[in-house]
């Protein structure tokens, strides 16, 4: 790996798009952590920095960097992040990891062989309710859990051709998060046992899809996700317990305990939290790759039915 030298570490980043410039591009500004000295994407570049049409140029060509984070669509990106590791840059990547599970966990493998960390990071997970949701469902005995994660694609992911493409996620790709905070604040594993899955007749990823599952206590788990919800969104996960209930709402920002909120301390923001997160693992010399997320959305393909819906277009 590339000898650290002292911070802030000189990052690039590989995929200019939407959650670059929303997310990542303000989070690394404001970190003591990192500065980016370089970006790689096939056709939009960032002004003041020099700009490369691949990893691979901005590895050879560019300035020395010791982090990469990759912003690019899941599938497809495996061969982004091999090309950081082999070059034995700290790596941190969007959700989902990659397009399949054997690839992430190959690229976890590769990682430790290489000395560097590789961080797969669930920016839900930092949502200001969550670690005191998790805190809260520790202590008592869950009965059943709903999640409802209901966005409007044309909102959200304004032509982002590649989402409903094979390989995009459809749905999921939203629903994820979702998955991501349920394994993150649920006492007990997650089961997938039926559903239903909804694909457009002129694509190949899911437009909505109703997942059945269960937590290994037998209680049971709604997935409800939706990518044609106008008007009011929702991204809930309730959670009744023989102790009351919770509702953590706004994607995990706002947390309510039997209807009453809960007040939560200063909330960073969930990019800065990644960045930190980031930085504390290089420093640690540690990898956080956490497959369960994905392995239950994979495990939703595996049982659902599939169901044509009707065409859709942005
Ligand atoms: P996006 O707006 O489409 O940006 C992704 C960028 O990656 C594109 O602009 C494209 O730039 C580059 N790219 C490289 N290979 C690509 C390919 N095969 N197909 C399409 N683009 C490719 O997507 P995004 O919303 O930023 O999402 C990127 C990742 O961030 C996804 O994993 C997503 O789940 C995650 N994420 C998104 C959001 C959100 O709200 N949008 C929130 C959190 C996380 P070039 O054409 O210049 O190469």
């Amino acid at each position: 790996m590339t000898p650290l030298r002292a911070e802030p570490w000189r990052l690039g980043i590989v995929g200019v798009g939407k959650i670059a410039r929303d997310q990542h591009l303000p989070a690394i500004a404001a970190s003591d952590d990192f500065v980016l000295v370089a970006a790689a994407s096939r056709h939009a570049a960032l002004d003041d920095h020099p700009n490369f049409a691949s990893i691979e140029a901005m590895l050879a060509d560019g300035p020395p960097l010791d982090a990469v984070s990759i912003c690019t669509p899941p599938n497809g990106r495996d061969r982004i992040v091999r090309a950081a590791i082999a070059a034995g840059k700290h790596v941190m990547i969007e959700k989902p990891p990659g397009a399949t599970v054997s690839e992430v966990a190959a690229l976890r493998r590769f990682a430790a062989e290489r000395g560097v960390t590789l961080f797969a990071s669930w920016h839900s997970r930092e949502a200001a309710g969550v670690d005191a949701a998790r805190d809260w469902l520790a202590r008592r005995t869950v009965t059943h859990v709903a999640i409802h994660w209901r966005e409007d694609i044309r909102v959200w992911h304004p032509g982002q051709e590649w989402i409903l493409a094979a390989g995009g996620f459809g749905v999921f790709d939203p629903g994820i998060n979702a998955v991501s905070i349920a394994t993150g604040i649920l006492p007990h594993d997650l089961i997938v046992e039926s559903g239903t899955i909804f694909v457009p007749a002129n694509r190949a990823s899911p437009i909505a899809a109703q997942i059945a599952l269960r937590l290994t206590n037998d209680a049971p788990v709604l997935l409800d996700l939706d990518f044609l919800q106008t008007g009011t969104q929702s991204w809930t996960i309730t959670v009744e317990t023989t102790g009351g209930t919770l509702h953590l709402n706004e994607g995990g920002k706002r947390l309510f305990i039997d209807n009453a909120e809960i007040a939560l301390g200063a909330d960073a923001g969930e990019y800065p939290r990644l960045y930190d997160r980031f930085a504390a693992l290089v420093r640690a010399g540690q990898s956080d790759v956490d497959l369960r997320p994905l392995q239950l959305v994979a495990d939703a393909f595996l049982v659902s039915r599939q169901e044509r819906a009707q065409p859709f277009d942005f």
